[in-house]
């Protein structure tokens, strides 16, 4: 198995991930609770509300205040209260709320059922409660209400008398159930949409983590080729083709890999290509022509009188000369028909690709003509060159050696014979 841990690939996927959870959590757990609070706020005020309506009805339906009958039973004005269930269970009907009415702290009136479906009148309110309203005149609100086993939101709210004393309470309560059922149903939804917007982020880390982590491996790649020594190393095109940083880097790379090929390749003067490279260029033209059984041509020219030149106008415009006769070679193969290389110090080696030695001999003329006719302006002087090039053809049985031996035989025939001419057989 790969090495994960510590790898590019595993800090960036952490680095999105991370967050990502963090944040999905985050607004889980705060829209949950902010939405149980919510609710609860609602059913507070709903609780408030139905308590206040209770009471109204209580008061416009029996008149009066509470007090117990002398056979002990709760009365409010003339109408005993004790046993009619016909209001509270209707308003339990309709609204699916608790109804408690308590007498002191005794229930009197309820709708809650006990285990054995009886109801549980009789029974005494928590002290908390009793401390509240019956002895404080408050209304009191409980999330925590356990009665009988269930919990309940529970309010409660004082039943005064007309000369304002508490006489009881009436509790209305809500099961807890129905409520924690509606947020888990809400929360549920909100986590579901929290992890499809974290599979969708997912998905999109992993396409841009994988797609930066690969194109960085393509980069290493390419740069440990280089590295050992392989210049002609190709660069991923898409690497290449990326608009941000990484396709930046991945093009100065390959700008150093050219830097380093032309720096090896290259002659520094005249930009040509130097002995050892254009050595073996030549030897691979040879493989090639073997191969395909094409011709190919060299002439290996030499400035005339170049010391002469030197002495007279100095080696700094000597050095002018190199390049402008380069220059002539570069724009005599700017076809790319062939090639030239700084063979020596005013040596040049043409290489004519797919021409015999007639044709490269035609050739050659045409080059030594560009540099005959190529004045070149140094300081106040404008001078000219001439040049003598021996040709000669590729033979199957040649060596490179052999090849440009024969060149340099016919070279210096052509310095024999007055120089300024291209020499064949
Ligand atoms: P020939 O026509 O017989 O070739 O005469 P020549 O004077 O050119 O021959 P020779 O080989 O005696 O001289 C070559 C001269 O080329 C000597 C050297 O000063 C000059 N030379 C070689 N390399 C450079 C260079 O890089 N810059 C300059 N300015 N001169 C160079
Ligand atoms: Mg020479
Ligand atoms: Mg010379």
């Amino acid at each position: 198995m790969k090495k994960i841990q510590g790898s590019l690939y595993f800090s960036l996927t952490m680095m999105t991930w991370i967050p990502l959870i963090i944040f999905a959590l985050t607004i889980t757990i705060f829209s949950s609770k902010a939405l149980k609070n919510g609710m609860e706020d609602e059913v507070e005020e709903a609780l408030r509300n139905l308590g206040f309506s209770i009471m109204n009805t209580f008061d416009r339906v029996y008149s009066g205040d509470y007090h117990v009958n002398d056979d002990g039973y709760l009365e409010k004005g003339d109408y005993i209260i004790y046993d009619d269930f016909s209001v509270i269970d209707q308003l339990k009907e309709e609204t699916g709320m608790d109804i408690t009415l308590f007498y002191g702290n005794t229930r009197v009136l309820t709708t809650i059922h006990d285990m054995e479906n009886k109801r549980i009148g009789g029974t005494y309110a928590a002290d908390i409660v009793t401390e509240q309203v019956i002895n404080g005149g408050n209304d009191f609100f409980s999330k925590e209400l356990s009665i009988y086993g269930k919990l309940y939101y529970g309010y409660y709210m004082p039943l005064r008398n007309s000369d304002n004393s508490v006489a009881g309470m009436l509790f209305v309560g809500k099961e807890q159930g129905e409520v924690a059922a509606k947020v888990n149903r809400v929360v549920k939804q909100i986590l579901l949409i929290a992890l499809v917007a974290l599979i969708l982020a997912a998905m999109f880390s992993v396409y841009f983590t994988t797609s930066i982590v690969e194109s960085i491996k393509k980069m290493m790649e390419f740069l440990r080729k280089v590295s050992t020594g392989d210049l002609t190393a190709k660069q991923d095109e898409k690497l290449l083709l990326r608009n941000d940083e990484i396709g930046e880097m991945g093009r100065l790379t390959l700008t150093v890999q050219r830097s380093l090929r032309r720096l090896i390749e290259r002659d520094a003067l005249t930009n040509l290509y130097n002995r050892r490279s254009g050595d073996n260029k030549l030897r691979e033209l040879q493989k090639e022509a073997i191969e395909s059984d094409r011709p190919f041509s060299i002439a290996l020219g030499d400035i005339d009188f170049f010391k002469t030149f030197n002495d007279k106008y100095g080696h700094e415009c000597g050095d002018v000369v190199l390049k402008n006769v380069a220059e002539c070679f570069f724009r005599h193969f700017s076809s790319g028909k062939g090639y030239a290389i700084r063979w020596g110090g005013e040596e040049f080696l043409l290489v004519f690709k797919g021409l015999n030695e007639k044709e490269a001999c035609e050739e050659a003329k045409r080059v030594l003509k560009r540099i005959r006719d190529c004045k070149i302006s140094y300081g106040d002087y404008q001078v000219s060159v001439t040049m003598t090039f021996g040709v000669a053809e590729y033979g199957k049985d040649d060596t490179i050696e052999k090849l440009v031996k024969r060149a340099d035989d016919r070279l210096y025939i052509g310095k024999s014979n007055g120089r300024n001419q291209v020499v064949m057989e």
